[in-house]
């Protein structure tokens, strides 16, 4: 059997983030038991997608969900449904929206790597704000009868320059338009999948391969049933615009069960167990040098803490240098940096217990402590 050892592959400890680049994170066991148990019959595709579907709704407390090949793929697909509609000669033109709805207004404050996923149905961007401040007449002014949806990346801690959330859908409520929030990575906490939705929002998405800890190529949309019904007419197994974004049988079972044992997780228990690691972490580098610090929320506003680790000026490495130096280990030790870049950050999220001792020995280590 292949393996990433024999493949000359290093693993990686991962105390940075889900990033899409080292992996996401790592699929429970039942998670891994659901697709391989998903791979061994034929199925008829969209059958599998609607009762999925109906199942994802019912947990997330939602009219309707979808499962996506990746948030990154909702947000593609969700913005052809507002373009298209369930309209097959439209679907079938895509991504040419000549005299279709083809606008897509978002804040320019939000603007992010991954809105090329709404670009790429073919629709123009219509930034509203700046930097620093929107104002409410700035997206009554920007909408228009080419209008096709409102996109907003709800992260809490970037809300500078950005109309609130209840702002944006009463707009988009009056003038009919759909709101989708992008929150693929707005977990926790766990209510946030009914949260958007319950506040008015037309659509949430979630990434089904970052803290859901369900197959990396996955995703999550609930919401309206209008629109996730009109989202099935762009998407695999139909030759439409997310034909290439394929959802296979094993993803769908795969996140149906990570989704599953999310709800049912004790979200209490878990913060309390990332929080021990943090209080872990400070106690263990509790040392002339060092000043450990606990961080909450999460990177984009999660409710979760992390520890920075500040290094002085008597410590032999930066804490660029030792970021480096933990990632080009054996096993590479991925941290985040502090934005001042005067600390590492050591985020628990996706760490297994007994990876801790062996990040705090090679950080000793590095930093010739005892
Ligand atoms: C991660 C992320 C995505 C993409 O999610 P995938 O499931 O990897 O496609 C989209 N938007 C935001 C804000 C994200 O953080």
């Amino acid at each position: 059997m292949p393996s990433y050892k024999n493949l000359g592959v290093r693993t990686l400890i991962n105390a940075v983030d889900t990033y899409t680049i080292i992996g996401g994170s790592l699929m429970p066991e039942e998670v891994i038991h659901a697709m391989v148990e998903a791979g061994k019959s034929f199925v008829n595709i969209e059958e599998l997608q609607d009762k999925a579907g109906q199942r994802l709704a019912q947990l997330t407390r939602n009219e309707s969900a979808l499962i996506t090949n990746g948030a990154a793929a909702g947000m593609a697909i969700v913005t052809a449904a507002c373009v298209a509609g369930d309209d097959l000669a439209k679907a079938e033109r895509l991504p040419d929206t000549l005299g279709m709805k083809n606008e897509v207004i978002m804040h320019r404050s939000q603007r992010n790597g991954y809105d090329h996923a709404i670009r790429q149905v073919g629709v123009k961007l219509v930034e509203i704000g700046n930097v620093d401040v929107t104002y409410p007449w700035q997206l009554e002014s920007a909408i228009n009868d080419r209008t096709a949806c409102i996109f907003y990346f709800d992260a809490a801690t970037l809300k500078k320059g950005v109309l609130p959330l209840e702002t944006v859908i009463e707009i988009g409520q009056k003038h009919g338009i759909p709101v989708i929030v992008d929150a693929a990575a707005q977990l926790p906490p766990v209510e946030n999948l009914w949260r958007f939705t319950e506040m008015g929002a037309t659509a949430a998405i979630f990434s089904g391969g970052k803290t859901l800890r369900g197959p990396q190529c996955t995703g999550l949309v609930v919401g309206k049933r209008d629109l996730i019904h009109a989202c099935r007419i762009h998407m695999s197994p139909r030759h439409s615009i997310g034909r290439s974004m394929k959802v296979g049988k094993e993803e769908m079972m795969g996140l149906l069960a990570a989704v599953e044992r999310y709800i049912r997780l004790d979200h209490a228990k878990v913060t309390h167990e990332l929080e021990q690691r943090v209080q872990l972490i400070q106690k263990s580098l509790n040392n002339p040098g060092l000043t450990v610090q606990r961080v909450f929320p999460g990177p984009v506003g999660q409710h979760y803490p992390r520890a920075a680790v500040i290094l002085d000026s008597s410590m032999p490495l930066s804490a660029l240098e030792l970021k480096n130096q933990l990632e080009w280990g054996e096993p590479g030790i991925m941290v985040g940096l502090t934005p001042d870049e005067q600390g590492i950050i050591i985020n628990p999220l996706n760490l297994q217990d007994h990876e801790i001792p062996l990040i705090i020995d090679r950080m000793k280590a590095l930093l010739s402590m005892e």
